[in-house]
């Protein structure tokens, strides 16, 4: 293709910060401050990713928008509704990889799971994604896309996000903070802080910086483990950073922002699930008072789920505890006081639950 020589840079619209936006309304394009606001109305309240339907905007700053900007949205592939409401989205980026999304949807609250990387590097035993190898970051735009996508389709807001889709959030921490800020700020989709929670499989640096960030999002840490011989069996990363280097990062965390931080602790029989290791943990996060969310572990099978299938039939050897093991562990956590909820996934049968999102990874 011929060109007349003067290159312009294309601006990825969804990874724009509303500051960004307001430079190049203002001092690229020599527009008034409000178009940047209009502009950011449309995407993020309206979800009008078209400027061809910015109706209020002048020609010429349309123009501008098609020539000098791309709203890269990602293809649907596939949507699975499950027959408790949950539903299942597997999107493809421009560069064909692919990642899912899920959406919980009750009553008046409803909650995005999205990812933030294309696969894992991290190689969790029990998860879905981390056996699935790694692709690449997702860039800000495209976890705010998925957000959208699905509010889109849902046809109204959504009240919560939770970065627990696929990839480790605190390993691409740059673009998910960006994707936060963006969420977040009042004059794009103004989502309150404390509707954010990052669950991190323990990157020490991350949750430092977390706890610094400016905008005080939830943190959840997945721990499934409270000893390191044990917790580096499940989850490789444990190598990398030791559970004192963790608990150390969690009481930063706490410190510095009050939250109350979730740990996670997925159960897998006869490998963490001894009601002895709840007494452990409580030594090991003595003082942080945490809320532990148990989450009896899901068979990780990516072939389609056969409903005549046991249901600890697994792909990885690694099965369900029985209800038994699973009530003594909880009544451990009652005798320590330590707060917790069950966690029965929604969506099983759509393979929307925690650990069995795989997408395909090209
Ligand atoms: N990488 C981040 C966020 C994505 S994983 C993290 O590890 O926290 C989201 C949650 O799903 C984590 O708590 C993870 O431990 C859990 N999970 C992974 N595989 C699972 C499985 N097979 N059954 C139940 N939970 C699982
Ligand atoms: Fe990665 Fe989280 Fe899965 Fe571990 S549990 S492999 S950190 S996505």
């Amino acid at each position: 293709m011929e060109t007349d020589g003067a290159e312009t840079t294309l601006h990825d619209a969804l990874s724009l910060s509303y500051e960004e936006w307001r430079k190049l309304v203002v001092e690229d394009w020599k527009e008034p401050r409000f178009r940047a606001d209009q502009i950011c109305g449309w995407i993020y309240g309206k979800k009008v990713f078209d400027c061809h339907g910015m109706t209020n905007l002048s020609k010429t700053l349309r123009d501008k928008l098609i020539y000098e900007s791309r709203v890269k949205l990602p293809i649907q592939i596939k949507a699975l509704k499950s027959k408790d409401g949950t539903r299942k989205y597997l999107w493809q980026m421009e560069d064909g990889s692919r990642v899912e999304s899920v959406l919980l949807d009750h009553a008046n609250h409803t909650t995005a799971c999205i990812s933030s990387q294309v696969g894992c590097p991290l190689a969790c035993v029990f998860c879905a994604t981390g056996q699935g190898g790694y692709g690449r970051n997702l860039t800000a735009g495209e976890i705010v896309a998925q957000f959208l996508l699905m509010e889109q389709r849902l046809g109204r807001n959504i009240n919560n996000v939770v970065f627990m889709g696929m990839g480790e959030p605190l390993l691409n921490d740059a673009n998910v903070f960006k994707s936060i800020r963006i969420l977040n700020h009042p004059k794009m989709r103004d989502l309150g802080a404390r509707h954010v929670t990052v669950s991190t499989s323990g990157i020490v640096p991350g949750i430092r910086d977390l706890a610094d960030f400016e905008v005080p999002v939830r943190l959840s840490v997945s721990l499934h483990a409270p000893n390191d011989a044990l917790r580096s069996k499940l989850m490789p990363v444990n190598n990398q950073y030791s559970l004192v280097a963790l608990v150390e990062a969690m009481r930063y965390y706490k410190k510095r922002t009050g939250e109350r931080i979730t740990v996670e602790y997925v159960l897998v029989e006869g490998l963490n699930d001894d009601p002895q290791l709840a007494f452990e943990m409580a030594a090991l996060l003595d003082g942080l008072g945490v809320y532990v969310n148990v989450i009896p572990y899901n068979p990780v099978n990516n072939a389609p789920s056969n409903n005549n299938a046991p249901p600890n039939a697994s792909g990885s050897g690694l099965r369900r505890p029985s209800e038994a093991r699973i009530k003594a562990f909880c009544s451990a956590l009652t005798d320590l006081s330590i707060e917790f909820e069950v966690r029965r996934e929604k969506g099983t049968d759509i393979m929307a639950a925690c650990g069995q999102l795989a997408g395909q990874i090209i």
